[in-house]
């Protein structure tokens, strides 16, 4: 018998929700095709469903035709893709998370109080991308506190930091004690930018390790939060495993261990968890059980002008 407990919170975040919904949307409103900039979260298993209802993914302006709408991705974008989807004569429907317009923000005002910006975050990643794309001066990335011990900058500039919202809370607690401890006059969130989706996922598998053998997370190998929920169960002794649905489950993983923790990125669908827990029930007989946890009620508001489904 495998005991398997589910994390509470898992799954869809209200940013997730909101933007697919805007895509569903714009597909009601306007009919296919509807072009989205970059993926409109980080899932193949949501992209899918998108793409057959016809949104069309793209990784840049110039493929959206003219006079075409065009959706910004939930991990928003810099100022020249607005100005380029302007120049295209697009029709923009911004489906970023308010949190992430939020750090945007703090960026823009940083900037405009002529402090340097330093970003903690993954350079690659959309989210950072967008948020590095808020202002024109040059500004700094740091990924881990190594880097932050490492990094040169002018200490004679003021300096304000923000981070991406997915990252580990714990990392970010380090990294922003040292550049406190390396730059005394730099300003920001003691906490970082990390959103409460990504905080109560993390707080929720935390508890999770102290019950289980192991933790399965649910989602995407281009999930941050997903990886990031993977780190935290490492971090507190458990194997872990990222798998995207069922078909990533291997059966060795198990071999003496008896009760697993699962819990799902906040890019995850519901039914790619179903997926995990049919495959598990086909090793054994299996029992599942839900963690006690907080029930999340954020809810983000519509774009003006696209009605969410009734
Ligand atoms: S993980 Fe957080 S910042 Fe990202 S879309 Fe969800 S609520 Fe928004």
């Amino acid at each position: 018998m495998l005991k398997i407990i589910l994390a509470q919170p898992r799954g869809f975040c209200a940013g997730v929700v909101r933007a697919i919904d805007i895509v569903e949307a714009a597909l009601r409103k306007w009919g296919a095709p509807v072009y989205v900039f970059h993926p409109i979260v980080h899932n193949e298993r949501v992209i899918d469903v998108l793409a057959k209802k016809g949104a069309v993914f793209v990784a840049d302006m110039e493929h959206v035709p003219r006079g075409a709408t065009v959706i910004f991705s939930a991990h928003g974008v810099g100022v020249r893709m607005r100005q380029a989807a302007e120049s295209r004569e697009l029709e923009v429907i911004d489906a970023t998370c308010p949190l992430v317009e939020k750090v945007h923000a703090a960026v823009r005002r940083f900037d405009a109080l002529g402090r340097r910006v330093v970003i903690v975050g993954h350079r690659e990643h959309d989210e950072v991308q967008g948020t590095l794309g808020q202002i024109s001066a040059p500004a700094h990335v740091i990924s881990s506190a190594v880097e932050a011990g490492h990094v040169e900058i002018d200490g004679d500039v003021p300096l304000a930091f923000v981070t991406q919202t997915t990252l580990s809370s714990t990392d970010v607690r380090e990294i922003v004690c040292i550049l406190r401890a390396r730059f005394p006059g730099i300003v920001g969130p003691d906490a970082g930018d990390i959103c409460y989706a990504t905080e109560n996922r993390q707080r929720a598998v935390r508890a999770l390790c102290a019950v289980v053998d192991i933790v399965l997370v649910v989602g995407s190998a281009s999930s941050s939060n997903a990886n990031r929920l993977l780190d935290v169960a490492r971090a507190e002794g458990r194997p872990a495993y990222l798998l995207a649905d069922g078909r990533g489950l291997q059966t060795g993983w198990f071999d003496g261990l008896r009760t697993i923790g699962l819990t799902a990125g906040a890019s995850t669908p519901d039914d790619a968890v179903a997926d995990v827990l049919a495959a598990l029930a086909r090793i054994a007989e299996t029992e599942i059980s839900v963690m006690a946890g907080p029930s999340e009620t954020v809810h983000f508001k519509f774009p003006a002008g696209l009605a969410p489904m009734p």
